[in-house]
């Protein structure tokens, strides 16, 4: 005990996305005596999350918002004194179209994510024929599943609610959340709750119908306290930059991979290949020395370091986490390699207001596998946060990509911006070009949870549980979601602290 109020304990985190920086926080908040490196590959902190200022609009570059239905993004924003910055989707505009033979209809009111909250909305939709409405009625007495085997999303939802609910309203919807092939999605790693509804209801409009009657009343939708999503005012990279702000100077070294770890003692010894000019980031970190670390990337110009530390937090993407570990544990390591990933390109426009016949009165439109369409979705971005974009211009992001069009993820901008622009042109009737555009691709940045994923995380868990004072956090595990990846990081850094310290119980 004594020797270790006098010796900080050295851990290591591998990996600066939103996992890795949750998990240096957290070790820091909990143990500010413990040193705390942090190794991140790239030239700046937060993966994916990148938030771009230009011509007065604020772009997101990957994610744009979090869900608030699950603490841990809320609580973290709170810990950093960032509460004050939240900013809820504009209320005016919360609903969703579809499109459907290659126009906008507005998603039945109440229909939420897999099912409907209100029949009426449903009975009414123009989406659905006749007979895809009264299929979907027949849920009501679909007697449930009993048994707790997994099953892809499309099996879940055609064999609930019927084939046309599926293919016009939850493919386009869940597809585009997850830039995932739907039938192969798990249900049980992803939106378990729908399952949990169909067993303790025997019906998903019944347990709707009772949560809706149930719910408080106090005018607002939720009756939260927030709106279901939420961002930053500055962008989610103010999230990041907040975080690094917090952590001792010379925490976090960018430019940094690790390229192998091996046991040593009780810990480990990890190996990283180091640009010459490596960055230490601190808390005088700001937009322009990303931009100067950026541009000073030079990768023939590598150095290797061995170094040692009691204990590492593997907050990297799973087929880099699995290399990692594969002289480790090979079992391991495959496991962690058969975790597919899919990409998905984010084309960012503005838009004159007056150049766009649609009202855009809404939060976006999805598009359905069965409509062929090139896009994804669209988010009508500056509706949704009208912080966004200047006065009398618009924003829109359109996500292309995704398990349904891989090669479109990774296309050049020259090919891919005429296939988006014509089709949105048709779909929001614009005229005329863009005044800005910027593509941002994020290949195989999306882990796809296949059916069986659940089991599979177990498994890795139970390997990686035998390997001492380590531990997994990222995306590729227990939620793609932001709020998700805090928590995973922070309760990795937790079980560090635990098992680095058995004595002192934090
Ligand atoms: C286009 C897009 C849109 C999204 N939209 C949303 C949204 O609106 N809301 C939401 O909640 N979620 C959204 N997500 C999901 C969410 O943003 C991500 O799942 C999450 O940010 C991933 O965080 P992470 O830390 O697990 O991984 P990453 O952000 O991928 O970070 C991993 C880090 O590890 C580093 N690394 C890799 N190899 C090494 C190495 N050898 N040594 C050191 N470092 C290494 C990488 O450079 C990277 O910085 C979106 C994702 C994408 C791609």
């Amino acid at each position: 005990m004594g020797q270790q109020e006098h010796q900080p304990r050295r851990i290591a985190v591998i990996g600066g996305g939103i996992a890795g920086l949750a998990a240096a926080h957290r070790l820091v908040e909990l143990d500010p005596h413990c040193s705390v490196t942090l190794l991140e590959a790239g030239p700046r902190p937060g993966g994916v999350l990148s938030t771009m200022h230009e011509d007065g609009f604020q772009v997101e570059q990957s994610a744009d918002n979090f869900i608030t239905t699950v603490p841990w993004g809320l609580n973290l924003c709170r810990r950093l004194g960032l509460e004050d910055q939240l900013v809820q989707t504009n209320p005016a505009y919360r609903r969703t179209f579809v499109v459907r033979r290659g126009r906008m209809h507005l998603l039945p009111d109440g229909f939420l994510m897999m099912a409907p909250t209100r029949l009426w909305p449903l009975a009414l939709t123009g989406i659905l024929s006749p007979l895809g409405k009264i299929r979907a009625g027949v849920e009501y007495f679909i007697p449930p599943r009993r048994d707790e085997a997994d099953e892809s999303m499309a099996a879940f939802v055609r064999r609930r609610l019927g084939r046309e609910v599926f293919d016009r309203l939850v493919e386009p919807l869940v597809g585009a959340v997850y830039a995932a092939d739907v039938e192969k999605l798990s249900v049980l790693a992803t939106l378990p709750r729908f399952r949990e509804m169909e067993r303790d209801h025997g019906s998903l409009i019944r347990a709707m119908r009772r949560q809706m009657k149930n719910r408080p009343r106090t005018g607002r939708e939720s009756g939260a306290r927030y709106s279901m999503f939420v961002t930053l005012r500055d962008g989610l990279s103010s999230l990041v930059e907040r975080i690094v702000s917090r952590l001792p100077a010379d925490t976090v070294q960018v430019n940094t991979a690790a390229t192998r770890i091996e046991r040593h003692g009780d810990g480990w010894r990890v190996w990283t290949e180091e640009n010459d000019e490596c960055r230490m980031m601190n808390d005088e970190w700001t937009a322009s020395a990303v931009k100067a670390s950026e541009s000073s990337v030079h990768p023939s110009s590598f150095i290797l370091h061995p170094s040692s530390f009691d204990a590492l937090i593997l907050a990297t993407p799973s087929p880099v986490t699995a290399k990692l570990l594969q002289p480790i544990d090979a079992t391991l390591a495959a496991r962690l390699a058969s975790i597919d990933h899919s990409g998905t390109a984010i084309v960012s426009l503005g838009y004159e207001s007056d150049r766009i016949g649609h009202p855009l009165d809404g939060m976006g439109v999805v598009a359905p596998a069965v409509e062929r369409s090139p896009i994804l979705a669209c988010s009508f971005s500056s509706r949704k946060y009208p912080h966004r974009a200047p006065e009398g211009k618009e924003l829109l992001r359109v996500f292309v990509g995704g398990a349904r069009r891989p090669e479109l993820a990774e296309m050049d901008d020259d090919r891919l911006l005429p296939l988006v622009l014509d089709e949105l042109s048709q779909l929001l009737h614009i005229r005329g070009e863009p005044c800005f555009c910027r593509v941002a691709h994020w290949p195989a940045t999306m882990p796809q949870y296949h059916v069986g994923h659940k089991e599979l995380v177990a498994e890795i868990e139970a390997h990686a549980a035998a390997l001492p004072n380590l531990q997994l956090a990222g995306n590729a595990y227990h939620g793609v979601g932001i709020p998700d990846c805090i928590h995973g990081g922070e309760s990795a850094a937790e079980r560090i602290l635990e098992s680095c310290s058995p004595l002192k119980k934090l």
